[in-house]
């Protein structure tokens, strides 16, 4: 079996949308990646970092997906990663009310022995030193690299997270973070400023406008599925990128062709997540769903004009 190597945080989240609010609930880029990719036949692990005030039910929870859970560290005495964000009424943007580093601040992540030659590797949002360091403790070469981040790093970590984008194969960003990582406004620009930096492939993730895979001068547009309800986005970036990335580890194909159905099966997963309040939609989804949502999506992008 294919290994994935997921890396980023595991948090807790206080969320506050339109319709609700919630207290401490788990959240973190890594645990959304790792759910995700447990819908692929692969084997996947986590290299992270929580505080020992995190409940073991949570890391129960991981496990119970098939997920190594040996390279996330448990710091005696520490607090764990704490994100709030606040979501405006569009759902489409949001602030960051508090990020609080807390055992982040000093992680110094491991990587298990038998994950140094994983695959895939997927560098979820984190820092971008931290990201560098698990590349450097690989013993093989991967056969594709994705790595995602968020403008706070590109606040405070700039030239570390430069660093990091040259040595890997794919970025997955969202929209306003693309224009602020290349200062390009147009899109199809701030693609190809961004694969200048090193990436071959360039994933803008556009909410509930899609996604968008840039390569050379090619470009591939996968829609988000319209729903009915969104309660809660919170996520959905870091689901796309466990669709992507477990797609691509599952399948062995890095071919720019296999990497748009990566992007649909990333998109899909996606569309599940922003149903309920943070990961409460992703640990109950079924192989079932996942496969008649599929359909609904080649549904919404077929037609037949004959040119
Ligand atoms: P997304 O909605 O996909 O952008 O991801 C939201 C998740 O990212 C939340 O569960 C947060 O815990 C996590 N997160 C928020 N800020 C950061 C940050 N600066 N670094 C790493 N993870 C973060």
């Amino acid at each position: 079996m294919n290994k994935l190597l997921i890396v980023g945080t595991v948090a807790f989240d206080a969320i506050e949308t339109p319709f609700g609010k919630t207290d401490k609930i788990l959240g973190g880029a890594a645990t959304y990646i790792g759910l995700s990719a447990s819908f692929f036949n692969l084997q996947s692990a986590i290299v992270s970092v929580v505080g020992d005030d995190f409940p073991q039910e949570h890391l129960d929870l991981l496990t119970s997906k098939n997920i190594d859970i040996s390279g996330i560290e448990i710091v005696k005495g520490g607090k764990t990663f704490f994100w709030s964000g606040l979501y405006h009424n569009d759902l489409n943007s949001r602030d960051t009310l508090v990020t609080e580093l807390n055992v982040l601040a000093d992680f110094q992540p491991k990587v298990p022995q038998n994950f140094k030659d994983s695959d895939v590797v997927m560098l979820g949002n984190l820092h971008p030193l931290v990201q560098s360091s698990v590349l450097d403790q690989l013993e093989k070469k991967p056969k594709l690299v994705v790595l995602d981040t968020m403008n706070f790093w590109m606040d405070c970590a700039l030239p570390e997270l430069l660093d990091v984008i040259k040595r890997v194969d794919v970025i997955t960003i969202n929209d306003e973070e693309a224009r602020q990582l290349s200062g390009e406004y147009s899109l199809v620009k701030a693609a190809a400023k961004i694969q200048d930096m090193g990436p071959k492939y360039v994933v803008i993730k556009k909410g509930e406008h899609g996604a968008l895979i840039f390569h050379n001068r090619e470009v591939f547009f996968a829609p988000a599925l319209p729903l009915e309800d969104v309660f809660d986005p919170t996520g959905a970036g870091d689901t796309f990128a466990g669709g992507f990335s477990g797609f691509i580890a599952q399948s062995e194909n890095i071919s720019f062709n296999n990497m748009k159905n990566a992007v649909i099966y990333g998109s899909n997963l996606a569309s599940f997540c922003v149903e309920k309040f943070g990961t409460e939609r992703m640990e109950t989804l079924s192989k079932a769903e996942v496969a008649i949502r599929l359909q609904q999506f080649k549904s919404l992008t077929q037609f037949d004009i004959e040119i």
